[in-house]
């Protein structure tokens, strides 16, 4: 346990004197009974990632009491979240919405606004409501985790079905599909794959959207749109509503699958790679996710901490990376490659060979066989997300530190060998300069790349902290200058992240306020997500 000494018990939130706070607490105590409000006075426990902690970030990378709740909410129906946001309103409480709070690298269950009350939707609405073993859909709560969805179609005996998870398991369904998240089977857009969602809005009204407007429908899982506006997108990264339930398209199992790894020499070869990666994932010959990954990465995941390999100080030596991947099964490089190939044999073993053919034109491409690796190496973790179902291993590399924490700069590009060789080249500049370290993860989801660079530190330094902070600013900011943004961002970067995308004299930011007064005129909702502040707070020193 690490256990954090608090200095005031608790944060309120700003603009509401203490009596009255409490004496909305009780208020609400009365309504959802005592058992399901809690104020936030005990220590703060960082937990981990199975037990993550539902009043601040656990991977905090400011210090002390930035970012804590003065209370948590545990709501056990819809007719409860309507309550909690009427309430809010009465008293104008911040408040901020989580699903399982396992956001880490972004924030955490961290609310952004100090002292707003955490809505923690997955500890009671966690039911699997829905899974149509014909549609292949299912319809879940925001308390159902990968995990939780695995094993049921499991219990259910539907062998036919498969579920897609992310890098790890443990996270909400509807929380990482209303962040954008990604998995690795052709599945893995998870908020392409979604279809249907129960919203409550800041001001307590329900909607469902799609077909679920319809009474008596057996169509929301099945066709997204309904008729009219499609207004889904406005409750992914934002502050406009609360998403009660949310539906998918669950993928047929396709009747066998094959991974495979191939590793690639030199830093150049990036830019040949992803040249050859484009045209074969747009045309799906590439069927998941790429995921070029850097070697670094690989000592990491190994679960050993740094100072087994390196016990000096600034950026991890190269030599030393080689050194440990020379007798390693992988060899010496610098790219690795890990996809998977879905159907058949005789389906497969076509894309395999166009795989092999095309990517053995980078000159000193190795293709690593299964075969020769042990069941505990990463690559059959990898293997594992990559058929749908959920895992842990991803977690090892969080232990290159005592305390290890991460955040990330996630920048999109086309899946251009240019593009990516830009970046890379910007955030090793910045990698090198800095002195911390940083596993890198290229993307590619169909047509774009996502950068995933991981910035890793001791959660307990403090120096290392504010860098791990700084650098994320530095390359926000020259990122934007060479036109590309991020995808997602740590809350802390929302504000920095949404000023990039000024086009036009900030003509979306103003058109994302506009609906924000409108749809929560009280200004309560997650105050400053995604970079959106109400009227309430504009212009008065919350924006970072
Ligand atoms: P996970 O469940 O994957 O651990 P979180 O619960 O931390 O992720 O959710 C990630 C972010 O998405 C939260 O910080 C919150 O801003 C937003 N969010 C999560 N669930 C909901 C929801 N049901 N309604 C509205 N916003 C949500």
């Amino acid at each position: 346990k690490r256990l954090r000494p608090r200095q005031c018990l608790p944060v309120i939130p700003q603009g509401i004197e203490r009596s009255r706070f409490f004496f909305a607490i009780d208020e609400l105590s009365n309504q959802l009974g005592n058992e399901n409000v809690e104020v936030n006075d005990k220590p703060l426990d960082d937990g981990w990632y199975m037990e993550p902690p539902n009043t601040h970030d656990g991977m905090a990378i400011t210090d002390g009491e930035d970012l804590v709740a003065s209370a948590v909410v545990y709501p056990g129906c819809t007719d409860d979240v309507q309550k909690i946001v009427h309430w809010a309103n009465k008293y104008l409480i911040p408040l901020h919405p989580i699903s399982m709070g396992r956001n880490f690298g972004y924030g955490g269950a961290a609310p952004r606004v100090r002292g707003a009350v955490v809505i923690d939707l997955g500890k009671r609405m966690n039911k699997i409501l829905d899974i149509n073993p014909d549609d292949s859909t299912c319809l879940v709560e925001p308390g159902v985790s990968y995990y939780a969805l695995y094993e049921e179609v499991q219990r259910r005996g539907y062998k036919h079905l498969w579920i897609d998870v992310p890098d790890l398991g443990g996270g909400s369904v509807l929380g990482n599909a209303l962040d954008h998240g990604v998995g690795y089977t052709p599945y893995g857009d998870h908020w392409a794959m979604h279809s249907g969602l129960e919203v409550v809005t800041p001001t307590g009204e329900v909607v469902r959207t799609g077909m679920g407007a319809l009474p008596g429908n057996n169509t929301w899982q099945v066709f997204p749109y309904g008729f009219g506006p499609f207004i889904d997108g406005i409750f992914s990264q934002s502050n406009y509503g609360i998403v009660t339930k949310m539906g998918f398209g669950l993928m047929p199992n396709p009747g066998g699958h094959e991974s495979f790894l191939y590793t690639f020499e030199k830093e150049e070869d990036l830019e040949q790679l992803v040249e050859i990666v484009r045209p074969l994932r747009i045309s799906m010959i590439l069927e998941n996710a790429a995921n070029i990954r850097h070697a670094l990465q690989v000592l990491a995941l190994s679960g050993k901490p740094r100072s087994e390999f390196y016990e000096g100080e600034g950026a991890f030596p190269r030599e030393k990376m080689n050194q440990y991947l020379k007798d390693h099964p992988y060899g010496a490089c610098t790219w690795l490659y890990f996809g998977t190939c879905y159907g058949p044999k005789e389906t497969r073993q076509l894309k395999l060979d166009i795989i092999h053919r095309e990517f053995m034109k980078v000159p000193g491409a190795r293709r690593i066989d299964p075969e020769v690796l042990p069941p505990s190496d990463y690559f059959w973790s990898r293997d594992k997300i990559a058929s749908g179902e959920p895992d842990l291993e991803e977690l090892a590399w969080v232990n290159w530190w005592p305390n290890g924490g991460h955040v990330a700069f996630s920048p999109v590009a086309p899946t251009r060998g240019a593009d990516a060789l830009r970046l890379w080249q910007m955030a090793k500049k910045h990698w090198i300069a800095s002195g911390l370290d940083f596993f890198l993860d290229f993307v590619v989801g169909l047509r774009e790349l996502h950068l995933i660079v991981e910035c890793v530190y001791d959660r307990d330094d403090p120096k290392q902290r504010s860098k791990a902070l700084e650098v994320m600013r530095f390359l926000i900011d020259e990122a934007a200058e060479k036109g590309y943004g991020e995808y997602r961002t740590h809350l802390l970067l929302s504000d920095q992240v949404a000023g990039t995308y000024s086009w036009n004299d900030n003509a979306l930011m103003k058109f994302n306020e506009k609906l924000k007064d409108c749809l929560d005129p009280n200004g309560i909702l997650a105050p400053g997500r995604s970079g959106i502040w109400p009227a309430r707070y504009r212009g008065r020193g919350w924006e970072l």
